[in-house]
């Protein structure tokens, strides 16, 4: 046994989020995170919403209401959502509790005493008309490199190239139009280039690496430049140093923040079940957690943050950069063990895009579809190694030929027929078993290897084919032995040992699939005639900020029920219920009125 991390990327709360944010990290890292609890070991998993920078204050603005308003709804809005999909979040909190302020200053000073932070003087945008910073984003010109004209501050869409605001010709503000004003500015800037060399040798170690991730890491690498930590913004995490403390027009960058939730989220766990230091068992990398994992799950646009930036700024902070220096109060702490990335998922062959429509919300997806409908589909079809494409066409024919036809199927059949003729598990015949029965029982039990195995390396969807492999197995058993055929009551025994040896394969593949399908793997279990949790799940609990901040709602679940990674005997005598069915096999008219709703 060991401890896992599983750190999922932070959904940005200006929105609720669509299916492509949830096949990405969400799905995938709980499966990640199921699997491994039911191998025996002590996960813990935590993420939240990211709730400041500038398009949550624009937003807010263009409402009528206050960022933190704005946050409150769609945090809310995000925390039902993945309650819905069963995600079995340890902690799901948010970027806007004072713990979490507390933790960001912590690891900003500890970085600026170790001289990984250094002051800056730079030529920064202003809206003239408000004297608010205008980010980068919001400006808006002619590409000095290729003419292109609507070339964002950042960079040029057209060219690829990187930007600077100044640089653009006839810059304008994206939100009045307005020509901004260049000001020189005062900020703070991470000092990577100093801290290049630590990263470097902390990549040569990983091991397991999907390889685009690791070589588009090793890259960025080779043209590290200082990058600025703060802005002039008044919705943010307010800078920890003198002179600087109670400026209200000067925050600490959202994305420096949000990154440093995977530590604050952690140790807001900790502090709220009852012991404070629990945190380290995960994190301390000279201490009790120095043989923990963590793996980071995120979509590819996030690669940077997570194999770069977040291993840096827990390298400045412990001073092993080349400036060196001291570990600050929260010791040493662990770099990632993997950057686990998923590529893009488009929606019928265009990109997903709320503003255009282009989109199905999470919370529209539940209300018409079963949450492990989708979560097979992510599973079996997802974007977990090349961009892919959702079409309902494809939806409804995984869950009607694979999941209803496949899986629940096979369940119905097996326990109806067992249900009818014994009213129980039926034994086994005394005959024994044949060579038939035999290899199909050993499929199974593989499975628990193949399976697991390729879950814990992230081939997920490699990981499903086999699981499914194993109910294709047994639905091609069934075919052959053919049980319904054995109406003699000199046939009954037979009949018996079939259904139980289908039964105990059901059991088995049922403990392949929790992973994937929670919410149908607890049915399942109950359709055996088993009681207690097999597949356990998330709650929303409202709670008071641990400092005194606004209450606000989290995921949290008890975890440390539920089924093992195992297979578990059937006991013979169990009573069986006739079953309902445990999937919904869809009309195929729901292609085209699900077409219909796109095209708006
Ligand atoms: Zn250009």
């Amino acid at each position: 046994m060991s401890h896992v991390l599983a750190a999922v990327a932070w959904p940005y709360a200006n929105g609720p989020r669509h299916i492509g944010h949830v096949s990405g990290f969400g799905v995938p890292s709980d499966v990640f995170a199921r699997y491994m609890r039911m191998a025996g070991h002590d996960v813990l998993m935590v993420s939240g919403t990211d709730e400041h920078g500038t398009p949550i204050q624009v937003q807010a603005d263009a409402d009528g209401v206050t960022p933190r308003e704005l946050a409150d709804r769609y945090n809310r809005v995000i925390v039902e959502d993945l309650h819905g999909l069963g995600l079995s979040y340890d902690l799901f909190t948010r970027t806007t509790t004072r713990n979490h302020y507390a933790v960001v200053q912590e690891l900003f000073e500890g970085m600026y005493r170790n001289g990984y932070i250094v002051p800056k003087t730079t030529m920064g945008a202003i809206s003239p008309s408000t004297g608010r910073t205008l980010p980068d984003r919001y400006i808006e010109g002619t590409c000095p490199i290729c003419g292109y004209d609507s070339a964002r501050g950042d960079q040029c869409d057209n060219c690829g190239n990187q930007l600077d605001p100044i640089d653009l010709i006839d810059p304008k503000s994206r939100i009045n139009g307005e020509t901004p004003k260049f000001v020189e500015t005062e900020h703070f800037f991470l000092d990577l280039p100093a801290l290049a060399d630590v990263l470097r040798q902390w990549l040569d170690t990983r091991e397991g690496w999907r390889p685009n991730v690791l070589r588009f890491s090793r890259n960025l690498l080779d043209d590290l430049q200082p990058r600025a930590i703060t802005r002039d913004l008044e919705w943010g995490v307010p800078i920890p140093l003198d002179g600087w403390r109670d400026r209200p027009d000067k925050r600490i960058y959202v994305w420096f923040d949000a990154v440093i939730g995977y530590l604050s989220a952690s140790i807001e766990w900790a502090r709220r079940s009852g012991d404070p230091e629990a945190w380290r068992r995960w994190w301390s990398a000279d201490g009790e957690g120095k043989d923990a994992r963590s793996y980071y799950f995120m979509g590819k646009d996030n690669i940077v943050f997570h194999s770069v930036i977040w291993p840096a700024l827990l390298s400045g902070y412990s001073g092993e950069g080349s400036r060196d220096g001291e570990p600050g109060e929260l010791g040493q702490l662990n770099l990632p063990t993997e950057v686990v990335s998923s590529e893009y998922l488009t929606m019928e062959g265009r990109k997903f895009s709320s503003s255009r429509k282009v989109v199905i919300y999470v919370r529209d997806f539940l209300e018409r579809y079963d949450a492990d409908a989708l979560r097979y589909f992510i599973a079996a079809a997802g974007p977990e190694s090349n961009d892919t494409d959702f079409t309902w066409a494809e939806f409804l024919r995984r869950n009607n030929d694979e999941l209803v036809a496949g899986w629940g199927n096979l369940v119905n059949r097996c326990v109806s027929m067992a249900a009818k003729n014994f009213g129980a598990i039926p034994s086994i015949d005394p005959a024994g078993l044949t060579e038939a029965d035999e290899a199909l029982l050993a499929t199974a039990r593989a499975g628990f290897d193949t399976v697991g195995d390729l879950i814990g390396r992230h081939r997920q969807k490699q990981a499903i084919g086999e699981a499914m492999k194993v109910v294709a197995e047994a639905n091609r058993y069934l075919s052959e032995q053919a049980p319904w055929k054995l109406k003699d009551e000199a046939d009954k025994p037979r009949m018996g040992t079939i259904l139980h040896v289908a039964l105990q394969v059901i059991s088995d593949a049922n403990t392949l699939l929790t992973p994937f399908l929670p919410h149908s793997a607890q049915q399942v279990h109950e359709l055996l005639g088993r009681t207690g949790v097999h597949a356990p799940m998330p709650v929303i609990e409202q709670v008071d900020d641990l400092d005194g901040g606004p209450s606000y709602p989290v995921l949290t679940g008890d975890y440390t029920v539920g089924a093992r990674w195992e297979s578990v005997p059937l006991e013979a005598g169990t009573p069986l219920a006739a079953p309902k069915p445990v999937f919904r096999k869809l009309d195929p008219s729901i292609v085209d009125e699900e077409l219909a709703r796109l095209a708006g």
